[in-house]
């Protein structure tokens, strides 16, 4: 995995930081070092950053994972968004977080979430010939289509053109008829508020073709209710349709109910605010079950985490923010919020990195750490290389195998509102419902042909779902990682910004990552 060579790279970013992290690492030992040794240049910074590693443990983690476990019992066995299991999930790490005196006053942060449901089988059909399209061969619609009954003829626009502006459809004649764009080079809600926008009644995007699992009809979000219909087709029906001066059919009925959730904020009152570092898990279930292992382990361990900062000598020179995010499992919504909140404060800039931790303690795990080398965005890039690099150092340090997993250009957990609007990540996961292979049994040790997660979604992802050893890895990891982040005198060398041009297209950006492409 072109270790030497990484880490290489990171010395020599470092050529101005007091000590260079592979010196470093050779003077440092874990585990065998107290408060009350005599201090010398190497372990004065070392020190309480040991310190830190050795108070996470996997059973302080367990208790935590035991208590929303029980959480998740006495709520229908679930503690999924606008449940009552997720409630009580928000008031417990409130409440742990001041009985274990975390160097924070803890909040909930509000925002409104829509649950959207549809509630008719959606209809699509040519009328005149009459060919009814209406199977999920065919067509399907997509999460926050709005409802309609619409006939009308099609406004369609070249394949060459992606429909992702207003502008695409200039010289198009779309109002008061039924847009059909090519899927492809932007999100479905960028598609569908561009047709709209032009003057469109309803929207269809058909698949591309441009590889065998892009033929079908597809699934996805428009991450917030449009104002009428809008499918997906398949390739083949989408080319069949584009020259058809036909009427056509569209007929949805949606429903879509707005409620209140809540992230858990706990803002440390140490460091530099400039100097922020959001380390982030996300706190919902899904519907289906108690969500132990997705993600009670990361939010546990993050509780955790908190806790033992304030209990250890680590003295945060950059500030923390421990968040729990609500609403992940529809959409990354709570982060999304925290990153689109700060942004509207003027408060995006502070923030130098974000740790994620979603799924640490999957029952056939392998220890995966997010790799910052695969990262395409050349902005983010050497931030996401260092984290990287910092992990490794432990696991290394430890003795302990692991591997690195290509998540950080995708949009799967937390860490993506971050990573999108110029912000580098880091993070660790232990797999989920993916198969192990022999190898990899050969390295970690489990099941090989099994996956990392058997109950990843399902009403087992209960307390007894989760690999304590993993869970103890990752605890003392992430405690060094973090401890080493938020000590570091000269953060923004360690993560190699160039913060001037960083904070210019993090001004110039809107992205968000809600809806899907
Ligand atoms: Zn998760």
């Amino acid at each position: 995995m072109g270790l030497g060579e990484q880490k290489q790279g990171f010395c020599v970013g470092l050529v101005v930081v007091v000590v260079c992290f592979a010196v470093f690492a050779a003077f440092w030992v874990p585990f065998v070092r107290n408060d009350d040794d005599d201090d010398d240049d190497n372990t004065t910074y070392t020190k309480p950053v040991d310190t830190y590693v050795s108070r996470m443990s996997a059973s302080k983690v367990m208790g935590h994972l035991q208590d929303l476990q029980n959480i998740a019992s006495d709520n229908n066995d679930t503690r999924a968004v606008a449940t009552s299991g997720y409630k009580a999930s928000v008031d417990y790490i409130v409440s742990q977080l001041k009985s274990g005196n975390a160097n924070c006053d803890p909040k909930t942060q509000s925002f409104e979430i829509a649950d959207w449901q549809s509630l008719e089988t959606p209809v699509f059909a040519q009328v005149d010939p009459a060919i009814d399209f209406s199977s999920d061969l065919y067509m399907q619609i997509l999460t926050y289509s709005g409802s309609g009954d619409i006939t009308a003829s099609l406004g369609v626009l070249p394949a060459d053109n992606m429909g992702c502006t207003q502008g695409a459809w200039s010289g198009v004649d779309v109002k008061n008829k039924i847009a059909l764009v090519i899927r492809g080079e932007c999100d479905f809600h960028e598609k569908a508020t561009a047709a709209f926008g032009a003057g469109a009644l309803g929207v269809l995007i058909y698949n591309d073709g441009t590889s065998e699992e892009r033929m079908g009809p597809f699934a996805g979000t428009l991450g917030e209710l449009q104002p009428g219909p809008v499918f997906s087709l398949s390739h083949s029906v989408g080319n069949q349709i584009s020259n058809s001066p036909n009427q056509f059919l569209m007929q949805a009925d949606t429903q879509t109910t707005v409620s209140e959730t809540w992230n858990v904020i706990c803002e440390w009152k140490d460091g530099e605010e400039e100097n922020t570092i959001v380390v982030g898990s996300h706190l919902d279930s899904v519907p289906a079950g108690p969500g132990i292992n997705d993600n009670g382990s990361g939010s546990s361990m993050n509780l955790e985490l908190a806790i033992q900062l304030a209990n250890s000598p680590v003295e945060v020179k950059n500030r923390v923010i421990f968040a729990w995010w609500g609403a992940e499992e529809i959409g990354l919504k709570g982060s999304d919020y925290f990153v689109q909140n700060a942004k509207a404060n003027g408060d995006l800039s502070d923030i130098q990195l974000n740790l994620n931790f979603d799924m640490i303690g999957s029952p056939n795990a392998r220890l995966e750490i997010y790799q910052g080398t695969a990262v395409l965005d050349p902005l983010i890039k050497p931030g996401c290389v260092a984290i990287q690099s910092i992990f490794e150092q432990y696991f290394d340090i430890a003795d302990i195998e692991f591997t690195t997993v290509d998540k950080l250009n995708g949009a799967k957990s937390d860490y993506a509102p971050f990573t999108t609007n110029g912000i580098p990540a880091g993070g660790l996961s232990t797999g989920n419902a993916d198969i192990k292979d022999a190898d990899e049994r050969t390295i970690f040790g489990g099941y090989a042909n099994a996956a990392y997660d058997p109950c990843y979604h399902m009403d087992c992802d209960n307390v007894d779902n989760i690999d304590q050893d993993a869970v103890q890895a990752n605890s003392q990891a992430a405690a060094y990682t973090l401890g080493t982040l938020a000590s570091s005198p000269q953060l923004s060398s360690l993560l190699n910004f160039d913060s001037t041009k960083r904070d210019q297209i993090r001004k110039d950006t809107t992205k968000r990552v809600f809806a899907s492409i």
